[in-house]
């Protein structure tokens, strides 16, 4: 049983005269435990479809199903969480880590305040940050370490799906293994089903059972991570 299925998926953007075909027919599947990865060039339409899978906008065409519904309301949007590109526009700097941390939980009415504050120290313990970082802002921070915050986020109310739009295409190449490590390990331990979306053919190897990639809004190959070829 998919987690995820994806059917004939199309987006469109801007007036008739001016518009941009983003993506066209999309047919996707994720399932539970599994990494699927999403490669393409940029303007491919890998975030217009990260968008729709989170419900951040409505498609022109097809339709998005999470556990055999249809995206709407807030179990999906709880179950569903995102991992964005940069870590320094993604989380507020005038915000404290915690109450950034805590966000999904207050949006979902998720525990009392000292059920969030606990939940807030195990998702630092997870992500390898110091519990007292929940204090402190996320300018005091390093990208690597934004980007686990940004992580912990996604995680705090307990998704089934994480969608990471390039996590790691902003940071250091230093850094990146790091992050892609921590992102496999709580794949594992947690049994998430992850999109993986990057630019790069080799980082989405590392970590995906799975590969498709996107060529101009459109799916042109996929199949199991070792068989994919293509760089596009
Ligand atoms: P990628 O994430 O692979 O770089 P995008 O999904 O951002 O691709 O973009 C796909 C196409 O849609 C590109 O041609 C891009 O210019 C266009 N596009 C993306 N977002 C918008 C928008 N908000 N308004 C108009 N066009 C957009
Ligand atoms: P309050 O703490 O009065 O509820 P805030 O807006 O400061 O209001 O924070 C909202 C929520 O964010 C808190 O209830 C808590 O769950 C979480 N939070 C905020 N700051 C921290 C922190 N330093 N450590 C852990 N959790 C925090």
């Amino acid at each position: 049983e998919p987690l995820l299925v994806v059917r004939g998926l199309a987006k469109e953007y801007g007036p008739r005269r001016r518009r941009t075909t983003a993506l066209e027919s999309v047919d996707l599947e994720l399932h539970p435990g599994e990494t699927l990865g999403l490669v393409g060039e940029s303007g491919s339409g890998k975030s217009t479809l990260a968008r729709a899978l989170v419900g951040a906008h409505a498609p022109s065409a097809g339709s998005v199903r999470f556990d055999g519904q249809p995206l709407l309301g807030n179990r999906a949007r709880r179950e569903i969480q995102m991992v964005f590109q940069d870590p320094y526009a993604s989380l507020n700097p005038r915000l404290t880590v915690g109450r950034i941390i805590a966000e999904p939980l207050i949006a979902h009415r998720i525990g009392d305040r000292a059920q969030r504050r606990a939940r807030v120290a195990e998702l630092l313990e997870q992500v390898g940050l110091e519990a007292s970082a929940a204090d402190r802002s996320p300018r005091e921070f390093s990208g690597g370490q934004r980007q686990r915050i940004g992580i912990a986020r996604a995680l705090a109310p307990q998704p089934r799906v994480l969608v990471c739009d390039e996590p790691v295409s902003a940071l250091d190449v230093s850094i990146q293994a790091q992050v892609i490590d921590l992102l496999a390990r709580l794949q594992r331990e947690l049994g998430l089903a992850v999109l993986f979306i990057a630019h790069d053919l080799a980082v989405v190897r590392q970590v995906s059972h799975r590969i498709a990639v996107l060529h101009q809004g459109r799916i042109v190959e996929s199949g199991p991570a070792d068989r994919v070829v293509t760089a596009p």
